[in-house]
């Protein structure tokens, strides 16, 4: 990811190598090319503009007789105005002051729910918690299997409704049963995270989002976390718009780092949607997975 970006920014800053001072001239055709490189990046528009014109009017405020030369300053402002729209500060979980913290997990099918689960518990494991994944995901026939076998791997409790019981499995049980039933278990056997997997579909509907906010207003999450596959593009914004207004959540998981998309949607997400991307999970491994730095993201894409 951000291969291109990369190559088109060093260009770019390639450019201003031996300049003794930027004239008007140069901020345009830096500023022109910054925008070009960021547009085929699949950025969004008003984030692209906005960065723009933010880099252009520190370059041209820039204090000539400090000790960087021109392409260094304009690195590095380009360096900060990217920590800014990544988010700035990394915005760390909230525990809640009485165990269990409930995490819920909200995002289309397929942009690696599931899988990201089993990795926040195995993390959190690692940071001294004892956490415990709650299967309610109903919808897609394997869900509940496949975050068994992943919470095994990860050597986390997994709450799933067993087959025959009350809450039913896979089609028809219910999910906000099974959600509310897995945070009292937590409670009981005192496990200090809940991490509620959740449905997602194909696409967008308004039952998806329904169910959603059903298991929220049950399990009164603490926090709500938006799991959205990188790779998507521009659609990842869009879809992250719809979350917001349907379900609402606290924080933003990117997946699927490790793939060869452009990085507009990691680059726009927090500028679009106000919320901070948390944790990154770039691979298959249960151990491919991190807190998002904005700081350290910033740099890989100028490395
Ligand atoms: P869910 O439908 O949202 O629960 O998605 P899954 O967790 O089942 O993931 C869908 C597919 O994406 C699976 O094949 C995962 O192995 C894969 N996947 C999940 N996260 C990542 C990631 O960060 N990188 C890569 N390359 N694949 C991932």
């Amino acid at each position: 990811m951000f291969a291109t970006l990369s190559d088109r920014l060093a260009d770019t800053f390639k450019n201003l190598r031996g300049k003794g001072r930027l004239s008007e001239a140069d901020i345009d055709a830096t500023a022109r090319e910054i925008r070009i490189a960021l547009l085929e990046a699949d950025v969004a528009l008003p984030v692209v503009k906005e960065f723009v014109a933010a880099v252009k009017e520190r370059a041209r405020g820039e204090d000539v007789s400090q000790a960087l030369n021109p392409a260094q300053q304009i690195v590095k402002i380009v360096d900060e105005e990217l920590v800014a729209i990544l988010g700035g500060e990394t915005r760390r979980l909230r525990f809640a002051k009485t165990p269990p913290t409930v995490i819920m997990l909200a995002g289309l099918q397929g942009a690696g729910k599931t899988t990201l689960a089993a990795k926040l518990a195995l993390w959190l494991k690692g940071e001294g918690h004892s956490p415990m994944l709650v299967a309610a995901d109903l919808q897609r026939p394997n869900a509940v299997n496949q975050l068994q076998v992943n919470g095994e791997r990860a050597g986390v409790t997994v709450w799933a409704p067993e087959p025959g019981n009350a809450q039913g499995v896979e089609h028809g049980g219910d999910p906000v049963a099974v959600a509310r039933g897995g945070v009292e278990e937590a409670k009981r056997t005192l496990h200090d995270v809940v991490i509620v997997d959740t449905a997602g579909r194909l696409g967008i509907d308004a039952e998806l989002m329904q169910q959603a906010a059903d298991i929220r207003d049950a399990v009164q999450p603490d926090e709500v976390l938006f799991v959205v596959d990188a790779m998507i593009g521009q659609d990842a914004v869009t879809t992250a718009q719809a979350f917001l207004d349907g379900v609402g959540y606290d924080g933003v998981v990117l997946t699927k780092l490790d793939g060869d998309a452009r990085g507009g949607a990691a680059l726009s997400i927090r500028s679009m949607t106000g919320k901070p991307v948390m944790f990154a999970s770039n691979g298959e491994q249960l151990t491919d997975f991190d807190v998002f730095h904005p700081d350290r993201m910033a740099s890989r894409i100028l490395d």
